[in-house]
């Protein structure tokens, strides 16, 4: 008998007849001996519409009150399925985060999973029970709902099957696995049977939202298996693997890209020691986050400019800090761009190839699409466009990676080593 812990997201119980649909998904499972968790997120557009009433009210809505309200989503999805469950003569039992003590930091609307403790949830497996826990949510040391950022339930099931031991957790969604890049940008997109965790890792940081980042990172730390599949139809979806050799020897294993970015300019500032930290220290005690950070060396030598990026959320705020860092330390002027987003080539095979940064550039610049900013890592390569450029620098990259081709030139077999 193995233990199972599947994730329905958002559209795949979006209505009465696809929570129908994921109750008799979770029933075959179980009738075929298998001990089933199901972590459901909100119906599709429920936690946007909830947001939406609590703009309404306050600007930035206080966040505790905030998860009070975003969690109830979920809380209507794990009674719906029991329901449904039980409807098709399959003991099943809800649970709220807290219920089943998903304990959590107090970081409101971005908090991080601490511990669960599965007694509770054992107990009825035990007694044959299906278990429906609502995703996205936990409870802090005081008692107080907390989420854990858009995308969270993802985390919840990958943090319940660590907490269980579960032999595997299916992520099911309304696309049939990890693909190479984000089907609705490009449709020649390909699926792929599997990835390795660290170039998941990567896609997620980098803005593939197909899986929260989080989620990826707890299934690497407690080692869960874990796949992507969809809720649609039958079939092996994407395996996360844990195992590198495992995998095909793919230079370049999908395109992420994130348009929640924006990028701010201070320039001539004094090139002096500390300056760095005059610029960023401020941002970073405001709760900000820093992404790509640049600087140059201005033509006088006696100057420099910086350029960062953050999140597109925190681009105003930002913009008023560097002003006051600006004023403190007389640099020439600031600029600001919130209509840029970044894309990112990853890969592990380009640890050992060469020149995958160049053919990049050169696709990109074929398209005459201006590069802005670049960073490099061992495994992935990102540059900064202007937002306009997005979809054909994806198509542009895929088609220049040949990344639509299983057997393709972005394959550590193949010429991409020139
Ligand atoms: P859910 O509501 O099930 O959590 P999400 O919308 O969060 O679903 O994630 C699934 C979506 O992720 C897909 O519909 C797809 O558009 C998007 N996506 C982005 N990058 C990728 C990728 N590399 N492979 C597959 N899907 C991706
Ligand atoms: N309902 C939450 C959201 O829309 C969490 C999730 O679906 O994973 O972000
Ligand atoms: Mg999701």
């Amino acid at each position: 008998m193995s233990l199972i812990v599947q994730k329905y997201g958002g559209t795949s119980v979006g209505s009465v007849e696809r929570i129908n649909a994921v109750a008799e998904r979770v029933k075959t499972w179980r009738d075929l001996g298998d001990q089933v968790v199901v972590v459901v997120s909100a119906m599709s557009g429920e936690t946007d519409r909830l947001i939406a009433l609590a703009r309404k009210i306050q600007e930035r809505p206080n966040p505790r009150e905030m998860d009070v309200l975003v969690s109830t989503g979920e809380q209507v999805t794990i009674a719906l399925l029991s329901m449904a469950l039980e409807n098709l003569g399959c003991p099943a039992k809800s649970y709220t985060g807290g219920q089943v003590h998903i304990r959590t930091d107090s970081a409101h609307c971005k908090a991080r999973i601490r511990d669960i403790d599965g007694v509770r949830v054992k107990a009825d497996l035990d007694a044959g029970r299906v278990v429906v826990v609502a995703g996205f949510q936990g409870v802090d040391d005081g008692g107080n709902i907390t989420t854990l950022g858009r995308g969270g339930s993802d985390t919840s099931a990958v943090a319940m099957a660590a907490a269980l031991n579960a032999d595997e957790c299916q992520i099911y969604t309304d696309v049939d696995g990890v693909y190479t890049t984000d089907p609705r940008i490009e449709p020649r997109a390909r699926k792929l049977d599997r990835i390795t965790f660290e170039e998941m890792l990567e896609m997620a940081s980098l803005g593939s939202k197909v899986l929260q980042i989080r989620a990826v990172e707890f299934a690497g730390k407690y080692r869960v298996p874990l796949r992507v599949l969809s809720s649609f139809e039958a079939g092996e979806g994407t395996l996360i693997s844990l195992e590198e050799e495992t995998v095909e020897d793919a230079v370049i294993s999908g395109i992420a890209f994130n348009r929640d970015e924006a990028k701010l300019t201070i320039l001539g500032v004094p090139d002096q020691p500390g300056v760095a930290h005059k610029i960023l220290g401020p941002i970073s005690d405001a709760n900000i986050e820093v992404d790509m950070i640049i600087q140059n060396i201005a033509a006088d030598e006696a100057t420099t400019d910086f350029t960062f990026t953050v999140h597109r959320n925190d681009y105003e705020r930002a913009r008023e800090i560097l002003g006051s860092a600006a004023r403190i330390l007389a640099a020439r002027e600031v600029l600001g761009d919130d209509e840029i987003v970044k894309i990112s080539l990853v890969g592990v095979g380009m640890r050992s190839h060469a020149g995958i940064a160049s053919r990049m550039f050169a696709a990109l610049a074929k398209e005459g699409i201006n590069i802005r900013m670049i960073s490099t890592s061992e495994i992935k390569i990102s540059v900064v466009v202007d937002e306009k450029y997005l979809e054909l620098g994806v198509r542009a990259l895929h088609d220049a990676f040949d990344l639509h081709l299983a057997d393709s030139a972005a394959t550590g077999s193949n010429s991409a080593s020139n």
